[in-house]
């Protein structure tokens, strides 16, 4: 149970801390695995402007469907696949499968633009700017329809890094974009210096509120600090009709969230671009 390491030193290990390095163990073991087994798939949710209901984009979020685990959040497995190394690949093939998607899309809805998440391992990697534009043109993507979520821990970390990386991605004619914004220690001066194109309000700003008194204040400020840098603005998170309107009359540009669309399988999005708006009432 216990062991010396070292002159004086008593490591003790209990029985929960093997059962979690098992767990883990266990788990990057089938991560490894899933990618030839074919059991991750992407669904895509809408990013919709406020002002007019339009569908502007979609967001690819990763799913894992393992037969033994059942589905395994991302929240759960892209940690591990981040410590493990997987993620290039595995970010490789979720750039490689979402360009393909929407370019087929486009061919209906011209205009329909790509977001998706990158993990801070790809962003450092030597060839993560090569492989991006190898994965758009094999998909016939146009970089311009394409913006990176970066999460602001992830830009943060190394701040001077990120924003020559970031750089060279925005000559591929790629966006960029600070993911969770609000969650992370931003400092205001390295926010302007950041070549970005988007800011998105992280959804504990969003959904956690009626959006009423301080939290809409906080919110209000986000929105005009993000105008006064030339950035496009989306709210994460909207979940019911009170917060949609509060932000449309904060002049928020765009909005993402279960009360304007739930993630969706590839088959259902063709009949969501169909609509002309997210955000009529329904009766
Ligand atoms: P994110 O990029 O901030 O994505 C937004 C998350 O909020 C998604 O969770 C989405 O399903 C969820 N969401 C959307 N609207 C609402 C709403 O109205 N209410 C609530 N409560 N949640 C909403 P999801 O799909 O579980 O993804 C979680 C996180 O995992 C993502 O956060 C992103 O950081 C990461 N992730 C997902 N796919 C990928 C990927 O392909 N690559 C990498 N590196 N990370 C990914
Ligand atoms: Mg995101
Ligand atoms: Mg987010
Ligand atoms: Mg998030």
């Amino acid at each position: 149970r216990a062991k010396k390491e070292g002159p004086g030193k008593v490591v003790v290990y209990e029985p929960h801390m093997h059962t979690e390095a098992i767990n883990y163990l266990s788990l990057r073991t089938d991560l490894q695995r899933a990618l030839q087994e074919h059991e991750f798939r992407l669904q895509y949710q809408p990013l919709v402007r406020l002002d007019t209901g339009e569908t502007a984009g979609v967001e690819a979020l990763i799913r894992w469907h393992n037969p033994a685990r059942g589905l395994v959040s991302p929240v759960d497995f892209i940690p591990i696949a981040e410590e493990s190394g997987l993620i290039v690949e595995l970010g490789q093939w979720v750039l490689e499968t979402s360009a393909a998607q929407v370019a087929a899309w486009r061919r209906t809805h011209p205009d329909l633009t790509l977001n998706v998440n990158v993990s801070g391992h790809q962003l450092v990697h030597p060839r993560f700017a090569a492989n991006v534009t190898r994965a758009l043109a094999v998909a016939g993507l146009p970089s311009g329809a394409v913006t990176l979520e970066l999460t602001e821990s992830v830009l943060m970390s190394d701040p001077d890094a990120a924003v020559a990386s970031l750089a060279s991605l925005r000559e591929l004619g790629v966006q960029l974009s600070i993911d969770d914004f609000g969650t992370g220690y931003s400092s205001l001066a390295y926010l302007r210096e950041l070549p970005v194109d988007e800011l998105k309000i992280d959804r504990a700003f969003i959904a956690r509120a009626e959006l009423t008194g301080e939290d809409l204040a906080l919110v209000r400020t986000i929105v005009e600090l993000g105008h006064i840098l030339g950035l496009r603005v989306v709210a994460e998170g909207i979940e019911n009709a009170a917060q949609l309107e509060a932000l449309r009359r904060l002049g928020c540009s765009y909005g993402q969230g279960y009360h304007l669309c739930r993630p969706s399988n590839p088959a259902d999005i063709p009949q969501v671009l169909a609509r002309r708006s997210l955000t009529a009432v329904h009766p």
